[in-house]
């Protein structure tokens, strides 16, 4: 199969910073479509992978090239597309792969195919080769995999819905969040602040539980009712046994049990967040109400693109920092201070400088 360059920002080692590379992409089979992709967010999976963060569940493969909530613009497609032409807006999050014929592939949730590919790190089918993410002039994936973006929607603001937006929407709605019920977020980060807008957007009463006092007026203007500065004890614990769900969308490790304690008999806590060392969970914190801890990993294509249609609808995108892709590891390095207001969106227009 043939192949051709695209200029790319890649990391060579867990301790090496992202630098201008140049990568392989295949050129589009019958059902692919060509993306010149114009913002990639930043996610904060990004840089657990980069760093290596996650090497008891996975070793990375180097060089990396991370981002996986891609938008762009059509450049060439296959002759078997049918969703998308040449000009037209695409998106791409984090799979771009998986056998369509599962159970779950056919239930609409790839997330959970086991021969799932994600956008980075996985192996490119067509070619054997590791997959190359966002973080890049232009991408080739399957149409199946490649979404629609609404036409009324700020293109840097909305590349971040492609994992930020479906991880914290799917579990809302698996949950069935609406109205009457108190639902926490915790972690005011690129997950936490659309899980805010979502929950808000279900007819929830929204808490936002964050470590950074200097983000509580932006809690409220997201879109939560209360907002807890959770290294405050007391604070928590106005809260003890009140909560129908809670959406943890935490980075970094914390103890879960102060947040399982917060839940009503039978109330739920999804973790979103995937921080590098495991929780330890009291059992009597769950056993005592009855309570449950769960997770969730993005969601399916269809629901993504449920999800976009959704934003679309009631005009909800991601609040952004824009950067040029020469920042991104000075924007890592932020990110893991939690100083994130609440997603670094890269304009891909300067890697053409490089
Ligand atoms: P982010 O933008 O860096 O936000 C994480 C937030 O966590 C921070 O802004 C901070 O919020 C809070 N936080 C950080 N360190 C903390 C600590 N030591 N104790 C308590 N709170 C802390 O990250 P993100 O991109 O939203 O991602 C969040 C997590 O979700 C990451 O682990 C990422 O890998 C994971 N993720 C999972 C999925 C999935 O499919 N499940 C998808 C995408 C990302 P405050 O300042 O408000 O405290
Ligand atoms: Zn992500």
């Amino acid at each position: 199969m043939n192949t051709y360059k695209t200029k790319a920002y890649s990391a060579a080692s867990a301790t090496s910073p992202l630098t201008h590379t140049t990568i392989p992409r295949r050129d589009p089979t019958p059902r692919d479509v060509q993306i010149e992709i114009l913002y990639c967010g930043i996610c904060h999976s990004d840089l657990h992978y980069a760093r290596n963060e996650w090497s008891s569940l996975m070793q990375t493969v180097y060089p990396c090239v991370p981002g996986h909530e891609i938008v762009g613009r059509v450049t060439k497609v296959g002759p078997d597309v049918t969703k998308f032409k040449v000009g037209d807006l695409a998106a791409v999050g984090c799979l771009v792969d998986a056998d369509l014929s599962c159970p779950h592939c056919r239930a609409g949730n790839e997330q959970f195919c086991s021969s799932g590919v994600w956008t980075y790190g996985g192996t490119d089918r067509h070619l054997g080769l590791p997959t190359y993410g966002g973080y890049s002039e232009s991408i080739v994936v399957d149409e199946r995999f490649t979404l629609r973006v609404p036409a009324n929607l700020s293109l840097a603001n909305t590349a971040p819905l492609l994992c930020a937006g479906i991880t914290t929407y799917s579990p809302l709605r698996h949950w069935k969040v609406g109205p009457g019920q108190k639902v926490g977020v915790v972690g005011l980060g690129g997950l936490g602040h659309m899980g805010v807008k979502f929950a808000r957007a279900f007819g929830a009463h929204v808490v936002v539980f964050t470590t950074s006092p200097s983000k509580k007026d932006d809690a409220i203007r997201l879109g939560a009712h209360e907002v807890v500065i959770s290294r405050n004890a007391d604070e928590m614990n106005k809260h003890a046994g009140s909560f129908d769900f809670i959406l943890d969308a935490v980075a970094a490790a914390h103890d879960i049990n102060a947040y399982l304690n917060l839940l009503k008999v039978d109330g739920n806590l999804t973790l979103v967040g995937a921080p590098e060392k495991p929780h330890a969970v009291s059992a009597f914190a769950l056993l005592l109400g009855r309570r449950s801890l769960s997770g969730s990993p993005i969601g399916g294509i269809a629901e993504t693109q449920e999800m976009l249609d959704f934003c679309g609808k009631n005009n909800i995108t991601a609040d952004v920092e824009v950067i040029p892709i020469q920042k991104v590891n000075e924007a890592y390095d932020r990110m893991a201070r939690s100083d994130v207001k609440y997603r670094f969106s890269i304009d891909m227009a300067s890697l053409k400088a490089e």
